[in-house]
């Protein structure tokens, strides 16, 4: 009895599944269930996931602002004044903000287009903005030939940089090692390819979790982290 009604059942499903088959058909106006013919199986390399090596940072010399404004008052005979600020001023300088290069505290920083963030300093005339203050801090170098980085995107939450040194052994390497079926690719689509070496920096200000100025430390060690993340 049960095998009858199994047998009965599947025989069911299989025209019910022609039903829906024929009805999707005429639904959509051509068959969704014929194999597609002729279609090669897509063999596309694709990039192989990198962890390139942190990029050098140097740290460059800081300068004083009590020296520059000792400086000043020798050669100028006189003292150099805090910035002066009208009262009804749209954009204010943070208070805790100093001077990323002398570390000269607000009263010397001029808003200069404040509402795009950007301030100056009066003391040492460094220009930086709220985002970019720590890599006034630090100059990122690439790892492999010791040249400056180059930034070449800015997102919301990183900068993207580039070693754009044509000699560089990095480039030269990746350049010479590439099969002559690579090289066509290259042509076609030098997107697809990884060629020089590349540095993401994350914008995460530890400013506010640090009293003294170890928040650039911190900054390169979460860094590192997040770059072998990514
Ligand atoms: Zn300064
Ligand atoms: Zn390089």
């Amino acid at each position: 009895m049960y095998p009858q009604i199994i047998t009965y059942l599947l025989t069911f499903i299989k025209f019910q599944e022609q039903m829906i088959r024929t009805l999707l058909t005429l639904l959509i106006g051509k068959s969704m269930f014929d194999k597609p013919k002729d279609q090669q199986p897509v063999n596309k390399p694709y990039r192989k996931l990198q962890v390139d090596d942190l990029p050098i940072i140097e740290i460059p010399e800081k300068l004083n602002y009590r020296n520059l404004l000792t400086e000043y008052q020798e050669k100028h005979g006189k003292s150099l004044k805090p910035v002066q600020r009208r009262k009804n001023a749209k954009v204010t300088v943070p208070k805790a903000m100093k001077c990323p290069k002398c570390g000269a505290p607000s009263d010397y920083l001029y808003a200069n287009n404040g509402e795009k963030g950007q301030y100056q300093c009066k003391v040492c005339s460094c220009l930086f903005s709220d985002k970019n203050r720590f890599s006034k801090e630090a100059i990122l170098k690439c790892p492999h030939c010791s040249k400056t980085l180059e930034k070449i995107k800015e997102r919301k939450d990183f900068n993207v940089f580039k070693c754009k040194n044509d000699d560089c052994p990095y480039y030269q390497k990746k350049l010479n090692g590439m099969s002559s079926k690579e090289k066509k690719q290259f042509k076609k689509d030098p997107q697809s390819f990884k060629l020089r070496y590349i540095f993401r920096q994350f914008h995460i200000d530890f400013q506010p979790l640090s009293k003294n100025s170890q928040s650039c430390q911190w900054l390169i060690c979460l860094e590192s982290m997040l770059h072998r993340i990514h």
